[in-house]
């Protein structure tokens, strides 16, 4: 498949993306790794009259630390997300969670902007970012605006970005002392989207849930928080069965789709399963 000709600009700076965007409007489109835009272009779905690569603005690149949160540039790479000592020591969850994108092919690539920007439900970042409390920067050329995670994603390809907006950092604060997280995938296949995955950070005082977010990848037409697993665990032991409790909380909210990876039936059933390993695997982490 061959995309439709388009114009190709290379600009440096955030400000000549900006003046890109303002000029060419919605026949733009940002380009960042690449791997899902160039499919969607040579299927067709997108036809852009522009392309706009992001690859040459140094501003868009970087991990640092802000005080207690942490600032992660939106062109990052998933392959530099998983080298991150400082991801790795602050934001484990983002590691583990890279780990599992694809292949190293596309992890070279591939951005967490981009991720987080196409709004695919398949897409593993958008869970994690709703269940880390992330926050993402958008900049238009009416200035910047910072937008929860949580009031982002609105459906599928369906976010809260305006088109002449750029997506440049992705702000999370790091992981609460003495909590743990973990991000539980299911796929067919080394490289494949997930069947269904969960998305686990969870805090103990006491011995009891103190605070919990639980967030789920591709059982619905966005990235979805299972607020009432949620509740279920507040203020419980996090044994066995309050577990098996939210796993069954979190199969009750979700509404896959069937498709080659499942039908509705068995969607919903690994929902709850991957909420059940999630939560065991950052409980133990809590411990250590
Ligand atoms: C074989 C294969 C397997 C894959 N498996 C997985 C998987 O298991 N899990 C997973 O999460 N992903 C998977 N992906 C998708 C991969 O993670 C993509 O890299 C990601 O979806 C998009 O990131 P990108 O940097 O390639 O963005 P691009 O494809 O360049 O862009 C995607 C969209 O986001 C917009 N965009 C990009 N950057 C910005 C920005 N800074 N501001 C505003 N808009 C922006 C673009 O205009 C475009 O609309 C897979 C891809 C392939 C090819």
């Amino acid at each position: 498949m061959i995309p439709r000709p388009f114009a190709y600009h290379a600009p440096d700076t955030l400000q000549a993306v900006i003046a890109l965007l303002s000029e060419h409007g919605d026949q733009a489109k940002l380009l960042a790794g690449g791997h899902s835009l160039l499919p969607m272009m040579k299927l067709r779905f997108a036809a852009p009259d522009h392309l706009i690569d992001l690859r040459r603005v140094k501003e868009l690149c970087g991990i640092v630390m802000s005080g207690d949160e942490i600032h992660i540039g939106a062109m990052t790479t998933e392959h530099d997300i998983v080298a991150s000592a400082l991801l790795a020591e602050h934001l484990p969850l983002l590691v583990e969670t890279a780990r599992q994108i694809a292949d190293p092919q596309v992890r070279y690539k591939g951005t967490i902007g981009g991720d987080v920007s196409h709004g695919d439900p398949g897409n593993d970042h958008p869970a994690v970012m709703l269940a880390l409390g992330a926050s993402f920067v958008l900049v238009g050329p009416n200035g910047e605006r910072i937008v929860p995670a949580a009031d982002f994603f609105l459906g599928t390809y369906a976010t809260a970005m305006e088109p002449d907006e750029v997506m440049t950092q992705i702000r999370i604060r790091k992981a609460a002392a003495g909590s743990g997280a973990s991000y539980a995938k299911l796929k067919r296949k080394t490289g494949d989207y997930a069947t269904a995955a969960a998305a686990v950070v969870l805090r103990l005082e006491g011995g009891v849930c103190a605070e919990v977010s639980i967030a789920l990848t591709n059982v619905a037409p966005a990235a979805m928080r299972a607020d009432a697993a949620e509740a279920s665990l507040m203020g419980k032991t996090v044994d066995d069965a309050a577990i098996a409790e939210a796993g069954r909380h979190a199969m009750e909210a979700c509404e896959p789709a069937a498709d080659l990876r499942g039908d509705e039936e068995y969607k919903r059933a690994m929902a709850g399963q991957m909420v059940e390993r999630a939560l065991r695997a950052a409980l133990l982490r809590c411990a250590a």
